[in-house]
């Protein structure tokens, strides 16, 4: 991994570096982050003919060999110093990142989705959420549809606020980046789908989307997810967060068995910052407070939370897991003071 001098290598400077690299087979790939750029050697890197000579270049910092399976995502990697940043603020910063919104927009009612995202405005959100196309258990079950994508453009417009959506497919996702959608979602069903993953990142690679990348439900281990973060960000994007939503088998009662306590294994491991969702952990409206605060006091930087303003009347998961904008306030409320007592090593 090449580590530049200036944040990034202007396009001379990527030639040159290019044409080293093509003598030993290899190419290059820039990944961008908000405020770090990390260039990728592809192929068999192990010349250190190869190494030497780039590092030896006045305009480059150093150049990296990283041991890990993820050497991108691994809190060594020169990408550690990249801050996430959605709309104007950096993840994990001074207070819990807090997404939040319904399960699925209806499209038959946006004027609920709109109301919605007004009052998760005033209880305080810092993003709205609201699923466009639903991977859904049951085939016959609502599988979401394209017209849902201009009430989350129109939320955003009103509320200043950016959205969060789920992508599945090529498709999906082209309309999405068209709509310059602010974070875009891998669920748990796709959080091991490979060539999905590659085409995210590179899709994606220098624009303003952040991938929220769901933890697999089948008990992905931390290497795992961070392993497949790895893929987004080796295709070109470096602004990912990981997000620990629940495992299979689930705990009874609850709708799967609740990971929140994942988080710290995981900051230990890399840089990424972790938005924990307590909503499909947990499953119940019921229970999302404590786990939200629970997630917190692990050490996560935010959470997304499905909420609505008539949970009865919403359409997938609301009915059962979300909350109203009341409660997110209350809860918003409690995670910042639990934020304040997060434990942090005395030197
Ligand atoms: C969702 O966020 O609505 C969703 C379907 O999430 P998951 O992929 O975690 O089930
Ligand atoms: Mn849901």
């Amino acid at each position: 991994m090449i580590i530049p001098k200036n944040g990034k290598l202007n396009s001379k400077q990527l030639e040159e570096i290019k044409s080293i690299t093509s003598e030993f087979d290899c190419d290059v790939l820039e990944i961008q982050g908000h405020n770090q750029c990390v260039y990728a050697i592809l192929g068999d890197e192990t010349h250190s003919l190869m190494f030497k000579r780039i590092a030896g270049l006045s305009y480059v910092k150093k150049v990296d060999a990283i041991e890990s399976p993820y050497k991108l995502m691994d809190k060594s990697s020169a990408l550690r110093e990249n801050k996430v940043e959605i709309g104007d603020i950096k993840v994990g910063e001074n207070r819990p990142f807090i997404i939040g919104g319904p399960c699925t927009v209806d499209p038959s009612a946006p004027s609920l989705f709109i109301e919605t995202a007004h009052a998760l405005k005033e209880a305080g959100v810092d993003a709205l959420r609201g699923g466009v196309w639903k991977p859904r258990t049951n085939p016959y079950s609502y599988q979401g549809s394209s017209n849902a994508i201009e009430i989350i453009l129109k939320a955003r417009e009103e509320t200043g606020l950016p959205v969060d959506v789920e992508v599945m497919d090529s498709i999906q996702l082209k309309i999405a980046i068209d709509a310059e959608i602010d974070i875009l979602q891998v669920g748990t069903r796709n959080a091991l789908n490979y060539s999905l993953l590659k085409e995210i990142g590179k899709v994606s690679s220098g624009t303003k989307s952040t991938i929220l990348l769901k933890r697999g439900r089948h008990f992905a281990s931390p290497d795992e997810f961070i392993a497949a973060a790895e893929y987004v960000v080796a295709a070109g994007n470096a602004n990912v967060m990981l997000c620990p939503r629940g495992t299979t088998p689930a705990f009874e009662g609850y709708r799967n068995h609740p990971d929140e306590s994942i988080t710290p294994l995981l900051k230990n491991k890399t840089w990424a910052p972790v938005v924990v969702d307590p909503s499909h952990s947990v499953g119940h409206s019921e229970y999302v407070f404590s786990s939200s605060l629970a997630s917190i006091a692990y050490g996560a930087d935010g959470l997304c939370i499905e909420s609505h303003i008539d949970p009865a009347i919403g359409i997938g998961d609301d009915p059962k897991q979300a909350i109203t904008p009341d409660n997110m306030k209350h809860l918003i409320y409690a995670c910042r003071e639990v934020w304040k007592y997060r434990y942090k090593p005395i030197d």
